[in-house]
């Protein structure tokens, strides 16, 4: 199985500004990977820009407007210290959730073809199944910490769970009966973002939950600048876990194995997306975390079992951070050979 790469041209032209640790160059080192073996034989595709109706099941009308306004014709705009908008900026951010858009429908179409063929002749093997059921997104700018109404911490729109949003509208009430989505966010820091709107939509929509899980680095951005996060608040759908002080692959993989695989399996998801930053790297400049980039194929193995378990094989992985380069690539690539098997 070879799963398939979104990329955006947009996403080089959303331009952070010299020295900004969310450069191009991440994506540009991306891009060159995949054009190395094995990742230049999988299908690479170019996302489309959501659409607008899409966007706003995540954020209010309001905001965008204001993202759209704010939007420089030349130069720079600082939403925040950290959070800037270029000219290329919205149209960028419209490409990095339609590329989470485009990749729900592939895993989601392709699976459903499986069964239909299911029923004409005997499969070869297992992954034969799931021939197109993962997806990797290489797009920015990320999206994890894009509350409902303002942008944050490199993030402009809410990507992922853009994309959830987007795949209940369309498959949950369809034959692909997509009902129950489980978001594991990796990354370093807390998706403040998305365990908002998860949270807001599992209130409003209980008979279709979005299941957050979110293991990060405490204390660190955006701790104190937003709520959520808090281990003491976990509830049905949602699971927050603190990584001890500069945290060992030991204590990584023990903290999945004792709580977020048993969660998983327990709420077995109709479809796993992957929040997928690889800043917790011991190599990162953001963060004091020591994960080896073995981590990430590790912890990949045993999300694609569970996916495989409960989910038709379905993965649809969004990146998020990742600031050292060549850390960022081979951790991708321990990823990405994960994600084919
Ligand atoms: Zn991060």
């Amino acid at each position: 199985m070879k799963p398939t790469l979104y990329t955006s041209a947009l996403s080089h032209k959303h331009d952070t500004g010299a020295g900004h640790p969310e450069s191009s160059a991440r994506i540009a080192a991306l891009e060159d990977l995949f054009q190395t073996a094995p990742f230049k034989d999988w299908p690479q595709k170019t996302a489309h820009a959501a659409e607008l109706d899409t966007i706003l099941l995540a954020h209010d009308e309001d905001y965008i407007f204001n993202l759209q306004d704010k939007t420089p014709d030349q130069g720079l705009f600082y939403l925040d210290g950290d959070t800037v908008l270029s000219p290329a900026s919205y149209d960028a951010a419209l490409h990095a959730a339609g590329a989470v858009c485009d990749a729900v429908d592939d895993v989601i179409n392709s699976t459903t073809s499986l069964s239909q063929k299911k029923n004409k002749r005997p499969r070869a093997c297992t992954h034969d199944g799931f021939q197109n059921a993962r997806a990797f997104c290489a797009t920015r700018p990320p999206g994890h910490h894009a509350e409902p109404t303002h942008a944050l911490g490199f993030c402009l729109m809410n990507n992922i769970f853009i994309g959830a949003k987007h795949a209940l509208n369309q498959y949950a009430q369809s034959t692909h009966n997509i009902k129950k989505i489980a978001i594991i966010d990796f990354d370093v820091h807390h998706g403040n973002g998305t365990e908002t709107m998860c949270r807001a939509h599992n209130n409003a929509h209980p008979d279709t939950p979005i299941f957050y899980i979110s293991t990060h680095g405490h204390p660190l951005f955006p701790h104190g600048i937003h709520g959520g996060g808090d281990p003491a608040q976990n509830d049905d759908t949602t699971l927050n876990i603190h990584l001890p002080d500069k945290c060992t692959s030991a204590q990584f993989r023990n903290l999945y194995e004792g709580q977020v695989f048993p969660t998983l399996d327990a709420f077995a998801p109709d479809l796993l997306m992957l929040s997928a930053g690889f800043d917790a790297h011991k190599n990162d400049p953001l963060a004091s975390a020591a994960l080896e980039t073995a981590d990430y194929g590790w912890l990949t193995r045993h999300l694609c079992d569970i996916a495989t378990k409960h989910s038709k094989g379905r993965v649809v992985s969004v990146l998020e951070g990742g600031y050292d380069i060549p850390a960022l690539t081979d951790s991708v690539t321990a990823h990405l050979k994960e994600l084919a098997i």
